[in-house]
């Protein structure tokens, strides 16, 4: 085996000319040089000659010293020109030369000057003889050893060689952090290595495998050198040639090196699952022979070590570019993307994309289920746009698409899409969920930017704008769109305000019953005002106070507040009812219900003296959550209407399945009902449709007699607006109601 290890690095026949060993005899006596010369003619050892030279003097040694640094034996005299002129020469070599290689062969012709073993120590010397001694066997037997150890050292000096130059590759080598990078430098040092370019694959996973155990199909050519490099990031079982394959696959699974006539499979090991295996067109014993076996394993481990600790911070940009629940892109990897594309002037469209009701969906299923529907959404998207940039998941159900802009009817091209795609529902286990996306529009052309995360907030802004709306399934970015944003931030700082500057109380406008005009019920508005003390718009506080998510707070209060005061309203039946408005967000929250009820027993008002007015957009993705909500407030004992009824779908058909009491026409319609005649048969189809359906009519924004006349004419039950009174504070309502009676509304 050792002799392998030491075998020469080419093909015998080729060296034996070329390559001989040379030998060198120093001595002053012409006569040994002639013995010598005819005692080895004709030698080989392992097929190379033996090519002679010769010194007459330590000195003529030297100058041959200079001219030939592969010298590997010397034959020296011990006494020339004077008595230790041979180990002067051998201690010039060893120490001045440096030359640590050439085997040295002391010999004298008298006995009294053989060196002390010091000497022999200290300047490596392979033999001593005396010249008498010498025979030719004895000869060539001492110039053979001598040729065995040079072809040691030099050996361990090429390996040692070989491994400082891979330390150095290695430094190089782990500087990489892409794996692909990381492989190519592997290879690119292997063939240095080796000194010769040879056929390599090397091959292994992406990135670390979850949970330690890798999918075979994820075992990928990382790089590829020669023959196979157009093979270079495929799946290994591409790879045409069979044994080849299978020897990879084999040392991949097995880690176990596999030695083939075609070339030798090496695995690389590691401590973090990330598996591979280096393969090399040449046959184990071969690489070995030519650059020895340590410093092939030392490669091998050190690869592999390179090669544990890139995929290591593969993992880990992993986990900032991919997202782990869906797979997709994450935002940082879609702002990488994104700045990719931008610097190439690519005209670029964003969607912001988020699941409606997608809060509802998790109280409903668990995060796990949940988790499962934003993988499927997911796929889904990048199914519908395979033309896609990149797909990234923004945060929660927030979706984010990169897609090339331009081109006509591109939003309602995408639209239609998504809208196609996601009318069959998602099946998990044994669950079916029918899905409703909702889409923000962006386009560098329209907003005059390329600015990632300008354009991405651009698109969010035009998705909050489908959700406040609740109207539509989508919105392009339009720069009011960013003032209305600004503004409900302001507005929305003014309800935190840090000392909570705005004073929030209640007003309450009466709701006349239409055909006797008695007070059937206060509808409490909320009122705010800033410390300077001007009254902040309350539609739009609200809509700030739904998109900041503080909705509930404001919630919670309003309920207390008017529950109490409403209570302690006196001179007032107790038959007459308090209106609330609920917005639909308020109403997505567990905590809605205990609100209720804390108002309602602090307030000790019971729940049948209340009537909710709820919007149509709360209908509109028909979840349980929101039923389950108004049928508990209807069991017991409150009232539901649906507000600004007209506005939104006018759909009449699914008024019938809804847990409501009543409708709110909605102000717009009284407006205008006296001039034009569409509102007035809408308003008249509406109040048929409510009868029919049992569902009471209240008409609001009544300003005028007319309208007055109009509406109970149409036997409308219930009347609001300016023309009986504005909303009112504290102090007013009593002087109202006090008022109302003498005017000839009777409260009982
Ligand atoms: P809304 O529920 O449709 O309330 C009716 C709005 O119309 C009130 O505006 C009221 O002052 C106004 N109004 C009443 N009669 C007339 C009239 O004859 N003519 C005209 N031009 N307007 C009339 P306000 O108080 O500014 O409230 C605006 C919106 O704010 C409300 O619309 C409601 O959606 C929301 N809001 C108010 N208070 C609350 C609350 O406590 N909770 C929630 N969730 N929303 C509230
Ligand atoms: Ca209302
Ligand atoms: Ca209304």
């Amino acid at each position: 085996m050792v002799m392998d290890f030491l075998a020469p690095s080419e093909p015998e026949e080729k060296t034996t000319a070329k390559n001989p060993w040379k030998i060198l005899i120093v001595d002053d006596d012409p006569d040994v040089h002639e013995v010598t010369r005819i005692a080895v003619a004709g030698c080989q050892f392992e097929g190379r000659n033996f090519e002679l030279l010769h010194a007459l003097s330590a000195q003529e040694a030297r100058q041959v010293f200079f001219d030939h640094d592969d010298i590997a034996v010397a034959l020296v005299d011990v006494v020339m020109e004077n008595d230790t002129a041979g180990l002067g020469l051998v201690g010039w070599i060893r120490s001045e030369l440096g030359n640590r290689f050439t085997r040295l062969i002391l010999r004298t012709g008298q006995p009294g000057y053989a060196p002390q073993t010091d000497v022999i120590m200290k300047f490596d010397i392979d033999g001593y003889a005396e010249k008498a001694e010498l025979s030719r066997t004895k000869l060539i037997t001492a110039i053979v050893a001598a040729l065995r150890g040079y072809k040691l050292v030099m050996s361990l000096e090429t390996n040692r060689r070989k491994l400082k130059q891979l330390n150095t590759h290695f430094a190089a080598i782990v500087e990489k952090n892409a794996l692909s990078d990381f492989a190519s430098a592997v290879l690119r040092h292997f063939n240095d290595l080796v000194e010769q370019p040879l056929d390599c694959l090397l091959c292994g996973l992406d990135s670390l495998p979850d949970y330690g155990a890798y999918d075979r199909s994820n075992i990928r050519v990382l790089a590829a050198t020669g023959i196979f490099e157009s093979k270079t990031d495929l799946p290994v079982d591409v790879l045409d040639d069979d044994v080849i394959r299978k020897a990879v696959n084999l040392c991949v699974d097995t880690q176990v090196t596999q030695s083939l006539a075609e070339g030798v499979a090496l695995p690389l090991v590691t401590r973090n699952g990330m598996t591979g295996a280096l393969f090399v067109s040449m046959p184990l014993k071969q690489l070995e022979e030519l650059v020895g076996s340590e410093v092939i394993q030392l490669f091998v481990s050190n690869v592999s070590l390179g090669y544990e600790k890139t995929g290591l911070l593969e993992h880990i940009r992993d986990l900032a570019y991919v997202d782990r629940v869906t797979g997709l892109s994450t935002f940082s990897g879609f702002i990488e993307t994104f700045q990719r594309y931008a610097a190439a002037s690519t005209p670029l469209l964003v969607v912001h994309s988020d699941i409606q009701r997608f809060r509802v969906i998790v109280d409903g299923i668990g995060d796990d289920q949940a988790a499962a529907v934003l993988k499927k959404t997911g796929h889904r998207l990048s199914q519908i746009f395979p033309d896609a940039l990149t797909i990234a998941r923004k945060e929660k159900d927030e979706f984010l698409i990169l897609l090339k802009g331009g081109g006509a009817n591109r939003v309602q091209d995408i639209v239609a899409r998504v809208e196609d795609a996601f009318q069959d529902p998602i099946t998990l286990d044994d669950n079916q969920m029918t899905l409703r996306m909702r889409l923000g529009f962006a386009t560098a052309e329209e907003v005059l930017s390329q600015e990632a995360e300008q354009l991405v907030r651009f698109a969010s802004i035009a998705l909050n704008d489908v959700r406040q709306k609740g109207l539509t399934n989508h919105a392009v970015f339009h720069p009011l769109m960013q003032e209305a944003a600004f503004e409900r931030l302001r507005l929305a700082s003014l309800l935190t305000g840090a000392a909570n500057q705005t004073e929030f109380f209640m007003h309450y406008q009466p709701i006349m019953q239409a055909q006797d005009e008695k007070i059937a019920s206060f509808e409490a508005l909320m009122r705010f005002r800033s410390q300077s003390g001007n009254f902040l718009n309350t539609a739009r506080m609200i809509e700030a106070a739904e998109a900041s998510g503080q909705i509930s707070e404001v919630g919670a209060w309003m309920f207390k507040t008017a529950f109490s005061e409403f209570s302690k309203f006196s001179g007032i039946s107790d038959t007459v009812r308090l209106n609330v408005n609920l917005s639909p967000r308020q109403v997505q929250t567990n905590r809605i219900y205990k609100d209720i009820e804390d108002a309602v027993s602090s307030a000790e008002l019971p729940l049948h003296r209340l009537v909710f007015e709820v919007t149509e957009g709360l209908f509109l993705s028909n979840d349980q959550v929101t039923l389950s909500l108004l049928t508990w407030l209807r069991n017991k004992g409150a009232r539901v209407v649906i507000d600004d009824f007209g506005t939104g779908y006018s759909s009449f058909s699914y008024l019938r399945k809804l847990p409501v009491d009543g409708i709110k026409i909605d102000r717009s319609f009284i407006m205008n009902m006296d001039q034009d005649a569409d509102a007035l048969a809408v308003v008249k189809s509406i109040i048929a449709v409510a009868q029919a359906l049992d569902l009471s009519v209240t008409a609001e924004g009544v300003e005028t007699a007319a309208q007055r006349k109009i509406m109970r004419e149409l036997h409308c039950d219930y009347l609001q607006g300016y023309l009986y009174s504005k909303p009112l504070g504290e102090d007013d309502l009593a002087g109202f109601i006090q008022e109302a009676g003498s005017r000839g509304f009777s409260f009982d």
